[in-house]
């Protein structure tokens, strides 16, 4: 079998044995792997610290036959260190790296999920943990996952929503008219929260830095992220009950 390389970022890893170490890392041609450094944890030379989670690599391993890769060497790109300063920065960096290997483990290769994480990785490691980059990377991931909910159409009759009479509920698609609602469980929202979230949908994908969300917007739409992405999770995340303790949700 050929030895093969490509750009990575490392997810997440668990200790095996005495010295092994098995690694789960992205890579934007060939989605979500994972593979086996033997003696990783007391060779530094063909690994070093370019196993620890969140880092940028370029990687290198030959396949064995099973899902498991054998890695065998691992060039450290971008170690970002800025993260390990900053507890809510160290928290939605773990969460954002399950979500991402959550929602898109089953993806051959996704160029731009790979671009997007990277992108949420080096904002958080340059200007810190704050819930607005957590509302963009949920909004995007739900998007390329082609499951983000309708925003400012009634998802159930197509009609535009008006002020007043907006609600959204995850199961019924999303946003519904004031009419709809009635029929069936909802929660109220206010459109301008719908019309921020629908127009962060607009901006490029890698821009984390200069928005400015309402304490209203951040409150209703992490809220209404969270019932989108409860849907579409098989599992509760393990790295969310520590985010929420370092980062609390703001309350909706
Ligand atoms: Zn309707």
């Amino acid at each position: 079998m050929p030895i093969q390389s490509a750009e990575a970022i490392i997810l997440r890893h668990l200790d095996y044995g005495e010295a092994d170490r098995i690694v789960t890392f992205l890579t934007p041609e060939h989605g979500v792997k994972k593979g086996f450094a033997r003696s990783a944890r007391n060779s530094r030379k063909r690994f070093g610290a370019a196993l620890e989670p969140y880092a940028s690599v370029r990687m290198h391993w030959r396949a064995r036959g099973g899902e498991l890769l054998t890695l065998r060497e691992a060039e450290l790109l971008d170690l970002r260190a800025g993260l390990r300063a900053d507890l809510a920065a160290l928290a939605l960096a773990a969460y954002g790296c399950e979500l991402t290997e959550e929602l898109f483990w089953e993806a051959h290769g996704h160029r731009e999920v790979f671009t997007l994480l990277a992108a949420y990785l080096d904002h958080l490691a340059s200007a810190g943990g704050e819930a607005s980059a957590r509302l963009l990377l949920e909004l995007r991931l739900l998007n390329l996952a082609g499951y983000v909910p309708h925003l400012l159409h009634c998802s159930e009759c197509n009609v535009t929503l008006t002020p007043g009479g907006a609600a959204f509920a995850a199961g019924r698609g999303g946003s519904l008219c004031r009419s709809c609602a009635g029929s069936g469980p909802a929660r109220t929202v206010a459109l301008g929260t719908l019309g921020s979230l629908a127009r962060s949908l607009l901006t490029p994908p890698t821009a984390f830095a200069g928005f400015r969300f309402s304490p209203q917007t951040l409150g209703e739409g992490s809220a209404l992220l969270a019932e989108a992405l409860r849907l579409h999770l098989h599992r509760p995340l393990r790295t969310l009950a520590f985010l929420n303790e370092v980062l609390p949700p703001p309350a909706a």
